[in-house]
């Protein structure tokens, strides 16, 4: 299996977020509680691990600093030019990763938002899992892609999946 994760309000609670100015750099935030060592842990499982996030590149190194060594590949909309559901951000991880369409069935991608992660996942066909755990925004699909595959109540049940879809 082959990890593409999301950040904000899968592996970092944004309601902690500090930044000088709106839209600016992340200064400070803090992770959900065991989302470092799940991370460390599904490196460590040898599992490759793709950062595939809607921001910019010097939040996620502030977010995941101390992380950033569990990371394969690091795909941001800053780098990339376009956002999430956009395939030009899951193609950039293809591409970072080494990766073929013959291996997108052993890719997941974890995330918090249905229109951006989980329709993105779905349309580009790998598997959708939704990190359902943060209240910020509507996670009601609206459209059948929108639906995801699985679901993740607690980040900390995520190598149990990863185990399961195995
Ligand atoms: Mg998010």
């Amino acid at each position: 299996m082959i990890l593409f994760i999301d950040c904000g309000d899968t592996l970092c609670d944004e309601s902690t977020e500090v930044r000088l100015v709106p839209g600016g750099v992340v200064q400070k935030a803090s992770l959900f509680p065991g989302a470092a060592e799940t991370i460390e842990r599904i490196h460590a499982l040898g599992i490759p691990i793709c950062l595939v996030a809607d921001g910019l590149d010097a939040s996620f190194q502030v977010i995941l600093h101390g992380l950033t060594g569990c990371f394969d590949g690091w795909v941001t909309s800053e780098a990339v030019g376009a956002e999430k559901p956009s395939s030009l951000m899951f193609q950039t991880a293809m591409d970072v990763m080494g990766l073929s369409d013959a291996d997108k069935p052993h890719i997941l991608m974890v995330g918090n938002n249905v229109r951006k992660d989980i329709a993105g996942a779905n349309r580009f066909g790998i598997i959708s899992v939704l990190a359902d755990y943060s209240p910020r925004y509507d996670m009601t699909p609206l459209t059948p892609d929108e639906v995801p595959q699985y679901i993740l109540h607690d980040i900390r049940d995520l190598p149990e999946l990863i185990r399961i879809l195995e």
